[in-house]
């Protein structure tokens, strides 16, 4: 396959797209409109191609996306599950689709009645008091959560500085805690590639705000002493923070709130099938244990007598963006957890921790486990004997994409050496599980045989291997015409 040409290379001086005819009234010029100091002195240095150029350049460029639509996409930690088209079309009704943000409570209560539906049933997937679907990704809602956290403690005339996580936690989840204020502390897992309980004695203690955990962690192990570890914390007078990522190996089975949880994230386009952004609009809603609901950020949609109404809650730690939410994606939320119900949602969970012990069990001869147990919705394996024999969890990743399957997530968690973490999700048929196992052989045969040729992959992708460190350290961004591409600032 050949490398696209970029636009700004298929353009010719002159070339033209789409213009308006003549309006047949007067026509202001930009200058008399527009004060002077915001006026360009110099044309834009836009690629000129006619309208289909243009059409065909980024449907072409559409079609080289590695997606769901298109590809087996077992990325571990990110739940890359088939987005039903329903969800779509529910989204899209003009009454949903056209609401202006700005529209009086009483003009929405078809939005506001649907966005009350999606907080009842967090709160009752996730065993929660209150619901805020304020916050507009995983990342976001982790940091909604930590303010959550330092209100309540400061409501009690408490000053905590510090929040704990594990040393398998997503790297969101230090990052949320240092931009929330606090400082950070790790704890070690232990063989089990769980919490070490020992570890998590000795560093809490009256000073800490929150425990921050993910669960099943992401070794795609469930954390099977969650009721200890809730004690230890409880015990200090701190918080049990859930970073729901991996709620969907939980949902329908396992109320976080059972589990001691006081606060949890939920990450729509992981669990509920809502696009993964690329860029775009997400959500990541805030639920919390009945002490905690008056810090809850944003607004939360409340009803008395069938009439729906946007709230402020009493103590909120305040917005932390516009509006209630990313509506457009909680609809489609919506849409999903009512065509599946309470008994469709179990089954896709079930689903999803049957589909990843599968491929556990049909890969774990080949690619050694880091813990040789059942795991839930995804499976953590190495590539340390593949190395050995030259080739790294990087090289199977490329050859992968010559065989037609989007890889694995490679090299996290960071405590796994050549780690290779991979999340089928329920949409999958066996036939894609087995071909996906059958592809991974045939690499690890190839490693044996010609560890070179796993060097060389990919062949069959527009461009062939990247060197991802040169292109983040000097990417480029400005594109000067003729004179070829240039470093950005
Ligand atoms: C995906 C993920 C996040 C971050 O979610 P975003 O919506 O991408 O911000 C946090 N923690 C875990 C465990 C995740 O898998």
């Amino acid at each position: 396959m050949n490398a696209p040409k970029l636009l700004f290379e298929q353009a010719k001086a002159g070339n033209r797209g789409w213009a308006p005819r003549p309006p047949g009234v007067p026509e202001p010029s930009a200058a008399e409109l527009i004060p002077a100091k915001y006026l360009r002195s110099e044309p834009a240095d836009l690629p000129e191609v006619s309208e289909l150029d243009a059409v065909r350049h980024f449907t072409r460029l559409s079609q080289l996306n590695a997606c769901i639509d298109t590809h087996f996409y077992p990325l571990g930690s990110c739940t890359m599950k088939y987005n039903p088209r329903v969800n779509e079309k529910v989204a899209a009704l003009p009454n949903f689709a056209g609401m202006h943000p700005f529209a009086p409570d009483e003009c929405a209560q078809g939005t506001l009645g649907m966005l009350h539906g999606l907080q009842q049933m967090l709160q009752e997937i996730c065993g929660m008091s209150a619901f805020s679907l304020h916050c507009a990704a995983g990342a976001h809602g982790e940091l909604a959560g930590i303010l959550v956290s330092r209100a309540y403690h400061k409501s009690r005339g408490e000053k905590r500085t510090r929040v704990v996580l594990p040393d398998t936690a997503h790297g969101t989840n230090p990052a949320s805690a240092r931009l929330g204020g606090f400082e950070v502390v790790t704890v070690s897992s232990n063989s089990r590639g769980r919490t070490s309980l020992s570890a998590l004695r000795e560093v809490m203690d009256g000073s800490v705000a929150l425990f921050m955990l993910t669960n099943p962690n992401t070794l795609g192990l469930f954390e099977d002493e969650i009721l200890e570890i809730a004690d230890i914390v409880h015990g200090c007078g701190a918080l049990l923070y859930l970073d729901g990522a991996n709620l969907n190996a939980l949902a329908g089975v396992v109320r976080p709130g059972d589990l001691g949880f006081d606060i949890v994230h939920v990450n729509t386009h992981k669990t509920l099938s809502t696009p993964h952004g690329g860029g775009g609009p997400g959500a990541g809603p805030v639920g919390v244990a009945a002490h905690l609901a008056e810090f809850l950020p944003g607004w939360v949609v409340t009803e008395d007598g069938g009439v729906y109404s946007l709230q402020r809650p009493p103590s909120s730690i305040g917005l932390l963006r516009g509006f209630a939410g990313s509506v457009g994606i909680l609809t489609r939320a919506y849409a999903y957890l009512r065509a599946l119900g309470p008994e469709g949602l179990r089954e896709h969970t079930l689903g999803a921790v049957t589909s990843a012990n599968y491929l556990r069990a049909r890969l774990s001869g080949t690619f050694a486990p880091h813990v040789d147990e059942p795991c839930m919705h995804e499976c953590v394996l190495s590539a340390r004997a593949q190395k050995e024999r030259g080739a790294r969890a990087l090289d199977i990743a490329m050859c992968l994409l010559d065989a037609g399957f989007h890889p694995p997530t490679t090299y996290f968690p960071l405590i796994v050496e050549e780690a290779l973490m991979i999340e089928p999700t329920e949409s999958e048929s066996r036939e894609t599980l087995d071909a996906f196992v059958d592809a991974l052989l045939e690499i690890d045969r190839l490693i044996t045989s010609d560890p070179e040729a796993a060097h060389a992959a990919p062949r069959s992708t527009p461009v062939g291997r990247l060197d991802e460190v040169r292109a983040a350290r000097e990417p480029v961004l400005v594109w000067k015409g003729d004179s070829g591409p240039s470093a950005g600032p």
